[in-house]
């Protein structure tokens, strides 16, 4: 990419897109296009192709989706589908109609088969079935990737597309009930130090494994990829270890210093066993992770304490 091209930003305000725009920006880049919902609702049809004939982008990295931890995801089925449906549905082919020269598409990890072979190879793609916890949100993102990989075969499109791993960082939704389980739990472990409660309440039984990526890390492996990937092939952004949501919830206990008990509630669903991403696709083009799990936690603390809860911060 030259750092003139015009490059349209689709969920610049979301934890990916804003990462990936923070990016950018560091970079040099200097024609991001941006519009938040207001200014341009990427579930509209003919709003998203009126505004690609008009601005033309270069390069378009669709960051944009309706996301959720496991209990959004369970309470708005349809919402899931049929708003990220609509939304890649519309940024991709009006990308195609306006002759976009390479646009990136954001999966998930959540589109592998619930029993995929662990970590998980790009290949287990369609092998199995879903997790029936996120299968909406899935489904919908397998569509994504099939809609690129359609466009690249039928008509020579540049369209990749990456699945990151659970993310989390500066910019995450730390709403309880809407959140995943990293802002979730660095949420309630702040508010229970801060009110002097001996006790916290984890999801679950606490054994499922989860790998975590800071977002920092997955806006630079989307621009490595922008650089150095042109195949339709789907490939796997992870940080290529995992930890149990129980050490999870020690982890951020620890670096929150909060040091009451752990409870957990298993009337709440622990959704798939494990999910972790084989990452030597990556790898072997040459891009790693940087920042270590604690670290990141350390820092999204911080962010946290800094944007959303003044109150917090202060006691
Ligand atoms: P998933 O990766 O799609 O399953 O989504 P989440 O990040 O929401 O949940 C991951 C795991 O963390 C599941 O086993 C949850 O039950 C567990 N978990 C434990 N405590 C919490 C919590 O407070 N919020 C959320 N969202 N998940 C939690």
């Amino acid at each position: 990419m030259d750092q003139t091209d015009k490059i349209f930003i689709a969920g610049h305000r979301g934890l990916a897109g804003s990462a990936i725009t923070r990016n950018l920006e560091a970079a040099g880049f200097t024609n991001l296009l941006k519009r938040d919902r207001k200014e341009l609702d990427l579930s509209n049809e003919s709003a998203v192709a009126a505004f690609f004939e008009k601005e033309k982008p270069d390069v378009v990295v669709l960051a944009a989706a309706r996301v959720g931890g496991i209990k959004a995801n369970a309470d708005y089925p349809v919402e899931f589908l049929l708003d990220n449906l609509r939304i890649q549905n519309n940024v991709i082919s009006a990308a195609h109609a306006n002759d976009v020269r390479k646009l990136l598409f954001l999966g998930s990890s959540c589109i592998y088969p619930k029993h995929a072979p662990q970590p998980i190879p790009e290949s287990a793609l369609l092998t199995g079935a879903l997790e029936p916890t996120n299968d909406a949100y899935a489904i919908a993102k397998i569509a994504g990737i099939k809609l690129c990989q359609a466009y690249a075969a039928e008509y020579g499109e540049n369209y990749i597309s990456a699945m990151p791993t659970n993310l989390y960082g500066p910019g995450d939704n730390f709403d309880l009930l809407g959140s995943h389980v990293l802002p979730a739990l660095l949420s309630k472990a702040l508010e229970a130090k801060a009110s002097g409660r001996r006790e916290m309440v984890v999801w679950g039984t606490g054994q499922p494994r989860r790998e975590f990526l800071h977002v920092d890390d997955m806006a630079d492996a989307c621009v490595f990829l922008l650089n150095n990937y042109d195949s339709p092939e789907i490939i796997n952004v992870g940080y290529g270890d995992d930890i149990s949501i129980r050490e999870l919830a020690e982890l951020i206990c620890d670096v929150v210093g909060f040091d009451g008990e752990l409870t957990f509630d298993a009337t709440k669903p622990d959704g798939t066993p494990r999910k972790l991403l084989d990452v030597s696709k990556i790898a072997t083009l040459g891009w790693r992770p940087k920042i270590p799990l604690r670290e990141g936690i350390a820092s999204t603390c911080e962010w946290y304490l800094q944007n959303n809860t003044p109150a917090l911060a202060a006691r």
